[in-house]
């Protein structure tokens, strides 16, 4: 019996791989990798090279693999390239999910845990935002995953298929042991982008918008720690395989840090001030999104460990050391 973890060589599906190895379960990693690197999969899982919407190669997967659960991270998830490329989104992010899903019942699968996020909310009338307020995504990534998360739905109760859906706030942050990061090759989120900056890596950070109803005018994000994230995964999948219900939940830590909040976290803990040019807005982003993160607790039992802006801003800049060192040594 093993956990199939598409995008396991990406940035979250690698910590979850980690984990699982962690804890002693088998793990087959199946990564394109468009994003991702062989590198990133941990030694002791299985990497599989192919795309998760290849039917035949899923098919047997399931069967020769004994899947017992998906763990499905691999996907598009950058809100303005999803504004510029909406079919590609709906294609990676929907249409290959559906047919993830119909491989997943064939064969048999019980588990399914999917990486949802917080863009199905839209601009949420009111922060923190809990699971049960109207869905109104304003983008086609936040719409691309949320058709996933009403086919899960159905196919729950057509075919019985155990399903949890983790809608993600800003995963940010590394492994608290150094073993992997963030290490995708075109860095666009927030922390990732400000500790390059930091470290030189670019000349600088711009900064989309001054001019949003907010307390600075800057964008309020949720930051959780990646393997705080990834903590709710195993125990969505213990809950799963314990006989829990379906479950949808957010996965935040229930405080938003606005845009430049971040960047004085970064150079604070940095020592480095480096050069901040405010931009216009940038397609797709809402104004604030903070986590309603009672049900991850209450249900899962969830306890982040991580839940500290310095330590996580930390945990990027050491990765991002790292990886320099290694492209350097390439
Ligand atoms: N952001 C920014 N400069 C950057 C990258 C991001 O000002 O170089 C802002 C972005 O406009 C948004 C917030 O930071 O308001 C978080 O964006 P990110 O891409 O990290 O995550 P998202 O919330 O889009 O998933």
């Amino acid at each position: 019996m093993a956990v199939l973890v598409t995008g396991g060589a990406g940035y979250i599906g690698g910590h979850m791989a980690l984990a699982l190895l962690d804890r002693g379960e088998e793990v087959v990693v199946l990564d394109n990798l468009s994003t991702g690197y062989a590198w990133a999969v941990p030694p002791g899982a299985k990497l599989v090279v192919g795309d998760f919407g290849d039917e035949a190669l899923v098919d047997k997967l399931i069967a020769e693999e004994k899947i017992e659960a998906i763990a499905h991270f691999a996907a598009k998830i950058v809100v303005p390239e999803s504004v510029a490329d909406p079919l590609g989104y709906y294609l990676n992010n929907t249409a290959k999910a559906r047919a993830l899903l119909e491989r997943a019942v064939k064969g048999g699968v019980k588990h399914f845990i999917f990486s949802s996020t917080a863009a199905v909310y839209g601009e949420p009338a009111a922060n923190p935002v809990f699971e049960e307020v109207a869905l109104a995504p304003i983008n086609p990534y936040g719409r691309s995953k949320l058709m996933v998360e009403w086919m899960l739905a159905d196919v729950a109760k057509a075919h019985g298929l155990g399903f949890v859906v983790l809608r993600y706030f800003n995963v940010a942050g590394a492994d608290p042991q150094g073993r992997l990061g963030q290490s995708s090759p075109v860095a666009t989120h927030l922390i990732k982008v400000a500790s390059q900056a930091a470290l030189g890596h670019r000349d600088g950070l711009d900064v989309f918008g001054t001019d949003y109803p907010t307390p600075d005018g800057s964008c309020v994000r949720d930051y959780i720690q990646v393997s705080d994230l990834v903590d709710a995964h195993l125990r969505a999948l213990d809950h799963l395989r314990a006989g829990g219900e379906n479950l949808t939940c957010n996965c935040g830590y229930g405080r938003g840090f606005s845009v430049l909040e971040v960047v004085e976290v970064v150079k604070t803990v940095s020592g480095v001030d480096f050069p901040v040019r405010i931009k216009g807005r940038r397609a797709g982003d809402p104004a604030s999104l903070v986590a309603g993160a009672k049900r991850v607790r209450e249900t899962l039992g969830w306890i982040p460990k991580y839940d500290n802006l310095p330590t996580i801003v930390e945990q990027a800049l050491s990765w991002e050391r790292r990886l320099h060192n290694r492209k350097a040594a390439e």
